[in-house]
């Protein structure tokens, strides 16, 4: 099987999202991965911060291989250990006593959070500009970006979006009717973007006062993903409900919306479920993950290698690029012109996958594995890489 081969099924057989060229992958080990056509790739993108162990991590192929042998799918009708094993270990990463239920996605986990917020008996959510919680209908509506709801209205909610990052502007959208105000600690799709500091905090006075449930969706930030195992936790703030999935997993689907204090008690039998919430394999392969990331020391990875790679970029000193933000392994190379899907071809051309998150910003989320030598690789690979997008674009303008 060719690139071209798989390339043309994939177009024959599955609805094109997305509308731009993919890679069609066959194997990874890792942080790497090889198309059909034997090319490898240095794997910046972790599956979309997912893949937090890199690909086949003997301890996530042990956990799954041994679950699928014993005990696989039992549905929520049943009790399993895995589930309760990993909702135990959220809890002890939190540090508070709550309740988790587990779900299969990130917008499975916010929809969950959408409920709890409705079974406040308020109705009005806030949410910021920019924001992205996922693509169901919950979700959406709590998406910050138009273009992505805009043929989907009417959405459910009553939701009003304020400026990411602005305390007055969120105090004054919230009163004593706000159900839930919910914030990514950074906002990741909408291209790395880190609040000023003291604005969980103010989100945490605010909605205290009011009575409002404070959410944050840790789905991209959460699990090591900035080097701290929930970013929150680096601003001191506890909220009231956190929504995680992406490296829960370490590529298995999962999604969990964890609720402390009297919003652990929200919900009640019968008023939400789903079936394959808990399911013992992907519960399996989220113990690994967080074993492995305690017994490893793999926080520590995250910081010392986002350090490098962030330092790494800047001192390069190259014109495309502005400013590196972000934190631990979730960055956004902030470009000086809006040639973000530039450079991801580019890059891809040489052997390194990046993502275009928004165009003026390329995000890195490679797994939290990552070692010294792959950091070098990238930061030697990239200066060609940007200086093969500014020459095109150059001759582009000399045109
Ligand atoms: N919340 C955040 C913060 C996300 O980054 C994402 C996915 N990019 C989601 C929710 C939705 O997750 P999923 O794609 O698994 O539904």
């Amino acid at each position: 099987m060719s690139n071209e081969e798989l390339t043309r099924r994939w177009q024959g057989s599955l609805m094109d999202n997305y509308g731009t060229p993919r890679v069609p992958l066959v194997r990874g080990e890792g942080a790497k991965f090889w198309d059909a056509d034997g090319k490898v790739y240095l794997d910046f993108v972790g599956g979309i911060a997912v893949n937090s162990l890199g690909t086949g991590h003997p301890a996530v192929v042990r956990a799954v291989s041994e679950q699928i042998g014993t005990l696989g799918h039992v549905s929520n009708l049943f009790i399993a250990e895995p589930p309760v094993a990993v909702a135990e270990r959220l809890l002890e990463l939190f540090g508070r006593a709550g309740r988790v239920f587990f779900s299969n996605s990130g917008a499975e986990a916010v929809e969950a959070a959408f409920k709890i917020g409705r079974l406040t008996g308020r109705t009005h959510m806030v949410a910021t500009s920019g924001a992205f919680h996922g693509r169901t209908m919950g979700a959406l509506a709590l998406t910050g970006q138009p273009k992505k709801q805009e043929a989907f209205h009417p959405l459910p909610g009553d939701v009003t979006h304020v400026p990411f990052g602005d305390a007055d502007a969120l105090r004054a959208a919230v009163t004593t009717d706000t159900a839930l105000v919910i914030i990514e600690p950074i906002q990741g799709e909408n291209g790395v973007i880190v609040p000023p500091a003291g604005y969980l905090r103010a989100a945490r006075e605010i909605t205290s006062a009011t009575g409002t449930l404070l959410v944050l969706d840790e789905v991209q930030t959460g699990i090591g993903r900035t080097g701290h195992w929930f970013e929150h936790q680096a601003h001191g703030v506890e909220p009231d409900v956190v929504t995680l999935a992406k490296g829960l997993g370490g590529g298995l689907p999962i999604g969990a919306t964890i609720a402390f204090g009297a919003a652990a008690d929200l919900l009640t039998p019968g008023q939400h479920g789903t079936t394959f919430g808990g399911n013992p394999v992907s519960c399996a392969a989220a113990l690994a993950v967080l074993d492995t990331i305690a017994a490893d020391g793999i926080l520590d990875n995250v910081k010392r290698q986002g350090d490098r790679l962030r330092h790494g970029i800047e001192a390069l000193g190259h014109p495309l690029v502005d400013h590196v933000r972000g934190a631990g392994l979730l960055l956004g190379i902030v470009l000086t012109e809006p040639l973000a899907p530039q450079v991801q071809q580019a890059a891809q051309d040489a052997g390194l996958l990046v993502n275009a998150a928004v165009p003026d910003t390329v995000r890195l989320a490679p797994p939290l594995i990552l070692g010294d030598d792959e950091v070098e690789v990238f930061l030697q690979a990239l200066p060609a890489v940007l200086d093969a997008v500014h020459r095109d674009q150059r001759s582009g303008e000399g045109r």
